[in-house]
This record gives C-alpha cells, sequence and structure tokens, in this order.
C-alpha cells in the first residue's frame, strides 16, 4: 500500500510492541505494524488487532510507502543489536528529516551512538524509555522520550496521549538531547530494583524475627499500603503473599530463591561508579540478586557457618511500626542517591533535565509508581535547584520521623543475623552525608604514606603537601 495514511509505523511484535500499537489505534492514531517474521503481522491483524484500524505491512518499504510525512517509525525490538540492524534495513527508504524512535530498554550509550550517527543523515532519532510491563504499554506506560529535540514535536502528541496520566498530567515528557531518555529510564530500572530489595528485606524480618505467615504480612503490607508507601510494588507484595496454592499454602514460599536480572539494574551501578556518585542502595541491590543466585553455594554453607538463632521478646507491632519507617527512610534514601545521579549525568553530558518532571513521569504508569513520587514532584517544584532530596524540608522532616526506625531495624537484623544490606547501606549513607568530618583524613595519610599521594591540612585547603612519615618520631 502507497497511501501515505498512517501516522506511524510500529516495528516488533512481541508483546510490548502489540500492546502499544493497541494504545495508539485506542486513541484515534493510524498505525502500520511489521515485524522482522512478517508471519506475525497477519496473526496480530487476524487476531489481537481485529476490528481495529491497524494496517500491516509485508516489506520495510511497504511499511514506509505507507507514512504520512515526516515519517515516523517506531521500534520495540529487542535492545542491542537488533536495533543497529533494523536502522540500516530502514534507512534506504526514509527521506531526510523522518524520524525513528526506539522504545526499547537500550542502553543509554548507544542510543547517544545512534543519535549521533542518524544526526549525520538527517534522520532525527529518539530513544524512548517505556516502563509499566505489559499492561503499562497497553492502557498508558511512563514515558521518558529523548534523543533530537527536533523530533520531539511530532511525537509529543502520540506519545502523552498514550502515556499514563497523574491528576490530568502525561507521565512522559521531553527529558532531553541525545542518550537523555534511556538513562532516566535506566535509573527508573535500578531504583525498582532498590525499592524491591527493600520491601524483600521487611519481608524476610517479619518472616523469621516475627514467625508471621504470609497472610499476615500480606495485611500488615496492605495496611502499609495505605499511607506514605502507597505505591504499586506494596500493592502487587500484598497480592503475591495473599496468593494460595491448590494446597491451600502460600505460593511464593515456593519459589526457588534465586533472583534473575536483566541488566539494567547493573548499569546503574556502573554509570555511578563512573561518575563517581555514591549510589549505594542500588548496588546493593544488585549484589543482592547476585548473592540469592549461588543457591547451591549458599545450600553448603548454610550447613558449615554458624549464626545467631532469630528469637524475638519484644513489642511486635513496635517492631512492625519500626520496619515500616525503615522501608520510608531506606527509599527516601534511595531516591535522593538516583537524583543525585541525574543531577550529575546532566553536568557531564549537558542535559537539561527537569527533576520534577522525571518525578511526574515516574508517578503513574510504570513499575516505581507510588504517591511518594508526588512528594518529589513537588519538592523539585518548589526548588529546581535542589541539590539533595534530603535537604528539602518535607524529605528532611521524613528522614527525621523515619530514622530511628532505620536504626532499629539495622540492628534488628544484625542481632538476629538476618541480612539487610539495602536499610543498612540507607542508614550509612545517611550517617556519612551528615556527617561533616569522615576518617578520609587517616585515608590521605595512608595514600600519602605509601603513595606519596599527598594531602591537604584543614587549615589550608587547596594546597598540597607531602610527608616522610618514617622520617620522624
Ligand atoms: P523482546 O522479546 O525483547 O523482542 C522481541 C522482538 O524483537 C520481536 O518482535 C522480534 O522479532 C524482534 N527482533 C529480534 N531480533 C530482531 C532483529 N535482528 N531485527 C528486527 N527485529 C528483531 O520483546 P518485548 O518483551 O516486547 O520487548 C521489546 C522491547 O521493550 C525490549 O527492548 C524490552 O527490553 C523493552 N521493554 C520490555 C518490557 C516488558 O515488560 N516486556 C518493559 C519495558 C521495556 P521476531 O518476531 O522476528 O523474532
Amino acid at each position: 500500500q502507497d497511501n501515505m495514511s498512517s501516522d506511524i509505523a510500529l516495528i516488533g511484535l512481541a508483546v510490548m510492541g502489540q500492546n502499544l500499537i493497541l494504545n495508539m489505534n485506542d486513541h484515534g492514531f493510524t498505525v502500520t505494524a511489521f515485524n522482522r517474521t512478517v508471519s506475525k503481522v497477519d496473526d496480530f491483524l487476524a487476531k489481537e488487532a481485529k476490528g481495529t484500524n491497524v494496517v500491516g505491512a509485508q516489506t520495510v518499504e511497504e511499511m514506509v510507502k505507507s507514512l504520512k510525512t515526516p515519517r515516523r517509525v517506531m521500534m520495540l525490538v529487542m535492545a542491542g543489536k537488533p536495533v543497529d540492524a533494523f536502522i540500516e534495513q530502514v534507512l534506504p527508504f526514509l527521506e531526510k528529516g523522518d524520524i525513528i524512535i526506539d522504545g526499547g530498554n537500550s542502553h543509554f550509550p548507544d542510543t547517544q551512538r545512534r543519535y549521533e550517527y542518524l544526526q549525520t543523515k538527517g534522520i532525527r532519532f529518539m530513544g524512548c524509555g517505556v516502563s509499566g510491563g505489559e499492561e503499562g504499554a497497553r492502557y498508558g506506560p511512563s514515558m521518558m522520550p529523548g534523543g533530537d529535540p527536533e523530533a520531539w514535536p511530532h511525537m509529543k502528541e502520540i506519545l502523552q496521549s498514550i502515556s499514563a496520566k497523574s491528576d490530568g498530567e502525561a507521565c512522559c515528557d521531553w527529558v532531553g538531547e541525545g542518550g537523555a531518555g534511556h538513562f532516566v529510564k535506566m535509573v527508573h530500572n535500578g531504583i525498582e530494583y532498590g525499592d524491591m530489595q527493600l520491601i524483600c528485606e521487611a519481608y524476610q524480618q517479619m518472616k523469621e524475627v516475627l514467625g508471621m505467615s504470609c497472610k499476615e504480612m500480606a495485611e500488615v503490607f496492605r495496611e502499609w499500603n495505605k499511607g506514605v508507601l502507597d505505591s504499586y510494588l506494596m500493592e502487587i507484595t500484598a497480592d503475591i503473599l495473599a496468593y494460595e496454592d491448590t494446597d491451600g499454602t502460600a505460593l511464593v514460599e515456593k519459589i526457588r530463591d534465586t533472583a534473575g536480572q536483566k541488566g539494567t539494574g547493573k548499569w546503574t551501578g556502573i554509570a555511578a561508579l563512573d561518575m563517581g556518585i555514591p549510589l549505594t542502595l542500588i548496588g546493593e541491590s544488585v549484589f543482592a540478586r547476585c548473592i540469592s543466585a549461588l543457591k547451591d553455594e549458599r545450600v553448603i554453607a548454610s550447613k558449615k557457618l554458624s549464626g545467631p538463632t532469630p528469637s524475638f521478646k519484644g513489642d511486635k507491632q513496635q517492631f512492625l511500626n519500626n520496619l515500616r519507617d525503615a522501608l520510608y527512610g531506606s527509599k527516601i534514601i534511595s531516591y535522593a542517591q538516583g537524583f543525585m545521579l541525574l543531577r550529575e549525568a546532566a553536568a557531564q553530558y549537558k542535559w537539561n533535565l527537569n527533576y520534577g518532571s522525571i518525578a511526574l513521569m515516574w508517578r503513574g504508569g510504570c513499575i516505581i509508581r507510588s504517591v511518594f513520587l508526588g512528594d518529589i514532584k513537588k519538592a523539585y517544584e518548589k526548588n529546581p535547584d535542589l541539590t539533595n532530596l534530603l535537604l528539602d524540608d518535607f524529605f528532611n522532616k521524613a528522614i527525621q520521623d523515619s530514622q530511628e526506625g532505620m536504626r532499629q531495624a539495622v540492628i534488628e537484623g544484625v542481632k538476629a543475623g538476618i541480612p539487610t544490606p539495602c536499610f543498612s547501606t540507607a542508614l550509612a549513607f545517611y550517617d556519612s552525608y551528615r556527617a561533616e568530618r569522615l576518617p578520609a583524613n587517616l585515608l590521605q595519610a595512608q595514600r600519602d604514606y605509601f603513595g606519596a599521594h599527598t594531602y591537604e591540612l584543614l587549615e589550608k585547603p587547596g594546597s598540597f603537601q607531602h610527608t616522610n612519615w618514617t622520617g620522624r618520631g
């Protein structure tokens, strides 16, 4: 077909692509569907897209010819080489000013590279993070578009109309140039790792210190989900804990305790190490998955390495309140760290990031959606140049109110021999960040001792000196 009537083409008819097409169709856009394995196009038109305005294409050329100009071609294909491969396939059919959008989970340096490459061809490239899984894609995902600013006015209407809404505002707005959209999506995924691990640490303490049943724990999470912790991950955790297998016992307890990962948390940690940002909570959450994956080793070690036996005699309700506060306080620390990383990336890549708008994009549609993100949005609206979320009045008070709970949860974990990597690192970060003095004076002396790396005196910042530490005394 060569009628130039479609608004956009979408390539990649796996679950995300199919659902985004149906979502676009619901919002009145005409979509041309295409897939590498072309038989899936006909299957899709005959089944999921039956009765819609979606049109199919059998070749890349046919797909491109069906589009209005400037042409908009969006990819939802497997991240990595397939994205480059498809770009090369479609390029010969495009004209200057046409737009390619990558909606997959691409690594941000790849997006930056593709943006620069396609600029030389006169093609406007966008990398758009999409979160919310299949359900989000179908009914309103969180979307984090970046890339070529000239493409945005042509994509804004489509993306904002299909995205999730929070208080009537689209959870999708322009993020920044080059790889900015995928960078923000990556940090979102890292934060998701942290949020999930924090919930798991609370669960383990309830289960092993208090000896609570899954049903009881489900109730606690449901209760917590009514307050400041109100979030999608709380809600699904309560559902999961309440879910009974056919034999009437909790299914979750039958699941092998080894966590998988696709690598976006790892990327976030690596970016933080590269940029020198203490993104400790997300880092610990990635390592927590790594140690969980050593199941066979852990089974052997559990028989050889001893530790305390959890026993609890205190006030159960108080313990639960502490855990709730630990969860909230640690979550604040995690987001504070995440936004520190975003700030540093903005400085290094010269992105003009709008942190309030990023919080709004995460407020709805995605896995980390929560009421809490509304408070973050407010904090950055009040002061767009806020150096750290912890210094905002609302979060300063929130962390004051929750820090005793954070300390108690870590203490109980240590006493019972139950790991709390993320609770602990949140507290360590808090106590480091608020410390006027850290022991790095000794560390600098050590570096100077063995490597003549020199040090500064508190009294004379900016001037460096070396001491021959063995020469005297
Ligand atoms: P997927 O399993 O990641 O990818 C499958 C799709 O990629 C199929 O359409 C496949 O075509 C196509 N593909 C693979 N290699 C290709 C190549 N060399 N050239 C052209 N097409 C190729 O599908 P998905 O789960 O729907 O995810 C799509 C993207 O969205 C991914 O980047 C993913 O990370 C991201 N994402 C997924 C989720 C989620 O919840 N699943 C959430 C957010 C973001 P064939 O049919 O021909 O194999």
